[in-house]
């Protein structure tokens, strides 16, 4: 078999499920495990949360019916609600909760007649002008929701755009109109992501809804005591596949990008943008082999990436390589340092890694 493995932790996911409680011992964390748990695997992680999560959210009513075929029998928010209207129908017959974010999704529900109350939360913009009602919208839908039968726990939503950064008046101004809309309503709230629950106590509601710490990403500008406790839940581990020794000034891979300055070892690892590592990443992106750390050489190939061992201990074919994650002898790469690399973030590779990577879960 081809050397290369996402691990899946599943006890790091259920330490940065009770971390992401912790932080906002009032609220309940709904665990956001959409785009198949950012790829770790929707229907393992339901499982592995099942027992402490209120709730799951996902993007779509696929993603949801992928749990309740996999027996998973807890509440599922649809975090974009239906995408037609016909979708309400089976948001009925499994018990699903829905946002509601247009006025034709309103319509929809208004006209339509479920056998048991949906639980609705009403989405506003609060800024971020992506989906929601307008705040001078809100009180008239949601007295609208409150009056209609079709409508059961009706909670009020937002979604922050800067909740990461270390100061941000974007989120001051968003924040503040969440607030005062909750002060006239006297709404129930859902507020929080992951560098609201871990760094704005001040947006905990009633469900929070973290998402990429769950899996062990550090979502903040500036890290904090709680960010720095989530463990790594993927590690993808590769191994070397062969080895050279090149002369200076001697290019390596497509373009010839690399060039060695002095005599240095190459290692060339199962593992490349056709496995979802990413194309961009830079020379010197981090990897672990054998647990040290050693720097990218070269453009990364569909299939392949190659690694400067220089100076590596103990370096031969069928090494571990870790692309990120925490090695055999406990090093940890994390994500977000690779992703720094990359120009991208941890959301991008951790969705990114293609179902040619086989899961294994622990
Ligand atoms: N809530 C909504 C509406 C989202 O779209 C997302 C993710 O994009 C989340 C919560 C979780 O965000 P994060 O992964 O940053 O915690």
């Amino acid at each position: 078999m081809r050397p290369l493995v996402a691990h899946i932790d599943l006890d790091a996911l259920r330490h940065n499920y009770q971390l992401a409680q912790r932080c906002a011992p009032q609220s309940r964390a709904v665990a956001v495990i959409k785009a198949d748990a950012y790829g770790h695997g929707a229907l393992a992680c339901a499982r592995a949360l099942a027992d402490d999560a209120p709730a799951f959210a996902v993007a779509s009513l696929e993603e949801a019916l992928v749990l309740r075929r996999g027996g998973i029998n807890i509440p599922i928010v649809l975090l974009e609600g239906i995408f037609s209207a016909d979708e309400l129908a089976q948001v009925d017959a499994h018990r699903l909760w829905m946002a509601v974010h247009s006025r034709w999704q309103l319509e929809a529900l208004l006209a339509f007649t479920p056998k048991a109350p949906i639980p609705i939360w009403l989405k506003v913009d609060s800024g971020m002008h992506r989906l929601g009602f307008a705040p001078a919208e809100i009180d008239a839908v949601w007295h609208a929701l409150s009056a209609a039968p079709q409508v059961g726990e009706l909670h009020l939503m937002s979604h922050f755009a800067t909740a990461d950064a270390a100061a941000s008046e974007h989120y001051d101004r968003q924040l503040a109109c969440v607030r005062e809309l909750a002060r006239r309503l006297d709404a129930p709230l859902s507020l929080a992501n992951s560098p609201a629950t871990l760094a704005h106590a001040e947006t905990h509601g009633a469900f929070n809804r973290p998402g990429v710490m769950l899996y062990g990403s550090d979502p903040l500008e500036q890290a904090n005591a709680a960010s720095g406790a989530l463990e790594p839940v993927m590690t993808l581990r590769a191994e070397i596949i062969a080895l050279r020794d090149i002369g200076p000034d001697e290019p390596v891979g497509y373009g010839g990008r690399f060039r060695a300055a002095a005599p240095t070892r190459i290692a060339v690892v199962a593992a490349g943008y056709g496995d979802g590592y990413d194309r961009h990443a830079a020379d010197g992106t981090p990897v672990l082999v054998n647990g040290q750390r050693a720097a990218l050489a070269g453009k990364v190939s569909m299939d392949m990436l190659t690694v400067d061992v220089s100076g590596i201990d103990d370096v031969r074919i069928g090494s571990e390589v870790v692309l990120w994650g925490r090695a055999e002898n406990g090093a940890v790469l994390s994500i977000d340092e690779v992703a720094s690399h990359c120009d991208t973030i941890s959301y991008t590779l951790l969705t990114g890694v293609l179902p040619r990577v086989p899961r294994r879960y622990h």
